[in-house]
């Protein structure tokens, strides 16, 4: 089965690196789908000419309306061929972002054909799993009937180095999948935290339709390793 891999670049990078990441990207032969978030200001230096690669966005704005300084709307994502947006990132989270902001922006994403990347996960090692189905279910209180993927994203595992084991990330990705059902959503459900070249094959092992990564995107050479399936 194709995967999707996920670089989630956060705020990094400059001019040359994304130039360097188009030079590099559009010469491999990959064979699972690629999507690639930049920070807003950087999209215009990904001349991706690999059909297997795909633009995202970091986040969108909330609210539709003109009257939004700093925000980024859907319309806006739509003009640089952007596909994709990621949306409740346990880091905007942490800066007052609500379940209920991340169901306005899973709407707001849907309205302009952007498949929404919806980043759920519990707080700590120690968390129940119950969390999942709060932030689920509210997140897909406002979308429409299309695609939508989640993120299996544990706060803890976020940079950190550690990782759940591959039988607590399928359990956590049964809780997502199971939830969507119930709402009338069949999704694919992703894994992200601390995914490196090393630890690529163990969490392959989970049943996980692919990954989404923050470190390892930004180190150019490891990254390529990983979407080769070296
Ligand atoms: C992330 O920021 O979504 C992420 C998974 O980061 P990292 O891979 O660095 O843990």
């Amino acid at each position: 089965m194709k995967k999707l891999l996920v670089a989630n670049y956060k705020m990094n990078g400059n001019i040359n690196f994304y130039q360097k990441v188009t030079k590099v990207l559009n010469k491999i032969k990959l064979k699972d789908t690629v999507i690639l978030c930049p920070p807003f200001v950087y999209m215009p230096f990904l001349k991706l000419k690999n059909k297997n690669i795909f633009l995202g966005a970091q986040d969108i704005s909330n609210i539709e309306n003109t009257k939004s300084t700093g925000q980024i709307g859907g319309k806006m994502l739509n003009e640089f061929n952007c596909k994709y947006v990621i949306i409740g990132h346990s880091e905007r989270r942490a800066n007052g972002e609500s379940d209920w902001f991340v169901a306005d922006k899973v709407h707001n994403a849907h309205k302009h054909d952007l498949v929404p990347i919806i980043c759920v996960g519990e707080n700590t090692k120690t968390s129940k799993l119950d969390v999942l189905v709060e932030q689920v279910g509210i997140a897909l209180s406002k979308a429409e009937t299309k695609e939508i993927i989640f993120a299996y994203e544990p706060v803890w595992a976020i940079g950190s180095g550690e990782q759940p084991t591959v039988s607590k990330i399928n359990k956590a990705l049964t809780i997502i999948r199971d939830t969507a059902k119930e709402f009338g959503f069949d999704v694919k459900v992703l894994y992200g935290g601390s995914v490196n070249a090393e630890n690529y094959q163990e969490v392959s092992k989970s049943n996980a339709d692919g990954f989404l990564m923050g470190g390892v995107s930004n180190k150019l050479d490891e990254f390529v390793k990983i979407l080769k399936g070296e």
